[in-house]
């Protein structure tokens, strides 16, 4: 007889990039939200996509402490470091297991070698020392208290080798980045192919017929309902797809999407795609 499973979402609050220039709607530049999930049994937790700063990576350590659960596996979905530069960290602090598809410890590795130029000019002095220490799961498989958790390569979404974590007796798919909740998606690596590449990736998530989706980029205020989330995150490329055929400029497009998607946070994050859509 086996345990019955819960999961918990920690959400990361944005945090303002070192970036001087604005959004043309006159925002800071931003950092979306970061969704952080707990899966657990009655003793032991796995946890999916650990965040991105020192503080951040602290606060979700004594979030999981206070869970009371023993933690066994760290999933890492992608290599974006937004979902992954605290988790060295809190394996240590817990004796946990990093764990990840063998495309997406390659791009942990690409991650790192961009670190100075990218994410440590975007967050200097705050993030941890990141090394690499991700293996892969028998099968892409990990148990918990007996029940499956299923490491699924869907490929490229918002970038190279991406994966969800699948757990059918929860009906839930922990999404990474494959799915958006009530966020701007990000286009900045979407140039040749790749918004249906990403539509291919969420016809494998509906395909598994989750109840309940977790994103990794959330409004803390919106719910996880999986048949939610999907349409409105195919809605959202589909759109991105039309406009890019009738917009002739980034200004032009960002406007034009943030008139489709006004409820959207962080547009911050349309504006990056844009300027590479249209570079
Ligand atoms: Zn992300």
């Amino acid at each position: 007889m086996s345990t019955t499973l819960g999961y918990d979402v920690f959400i990361a609050e944005p945090i303002p990039q070192n970036v001087t220039d604005l959004v043309p709607n006159g925002d800071r530049r931003m950092f979306s939200p970061l969704s952080v999930t707990l899966i657990h049994g009655v003793n032991d937790a796995v946890l999916v996509d650990p965040p991105l700063t020192v503080e951040q990576t602290a606060a979700v350590g004594d979030w999981i402490a206070a869970s009371g659960r023993n933690l066994t596996h760290i999933i890492v979905t992608h290599g974006h470091g937004d979902h992954w530069f605290g988790a060295p960290t809190l394996a240590e602090r817990f004796g946990a297991t990093v764990v990840a598809t063998v495309g997406t410890i390659e791009q942990m590795h690409r991650n790192v070698a961009m670190r100075g130029a990218f994410w440590d000019a975007l967050f200097p002095g705050q993030i941890p020392a990141s090394p690499v220490t991700a293996v892969t799961a028998p099968g892409d498989r990990i148990d918990l208290e007996g029940h499956e958790l299923a490491i699924v390569d869907v490929g490229h979404t918002d970038t190279d080798d991406t994966s969800i974590v699948h757990v059918p007796d929860l009906g839930l798919v922990v999404a990474g980045d494959v799915l958006y909740n009530g966020v701007h998606q990000y286009l900045r690596e979407a140039a040749g192919g790749g918004l249906d590449a990403w539509r291919n990736a969420i016809e494998v998530v509906a395909a598994l017929r989750p109840r309940s989706a977790v994103s990794g980029h959330k409004n803390k205020t919106l719910d996880d309902d999986a048949n939610r989330i999907i349409a409105d995150t195919r809605r959202y490329l589909d759109t991105a797809d039309e406009l890019l055929t009738q917009e002739h400029d980034a200004h032009a497009f960002f406007w034009a999407m943030l008139q489709r998607f006004p409820d959207h946070l962080n547009p911050g994050a349309l504006w990056s795609g844009a300027l590479a859509l249209y570079a």
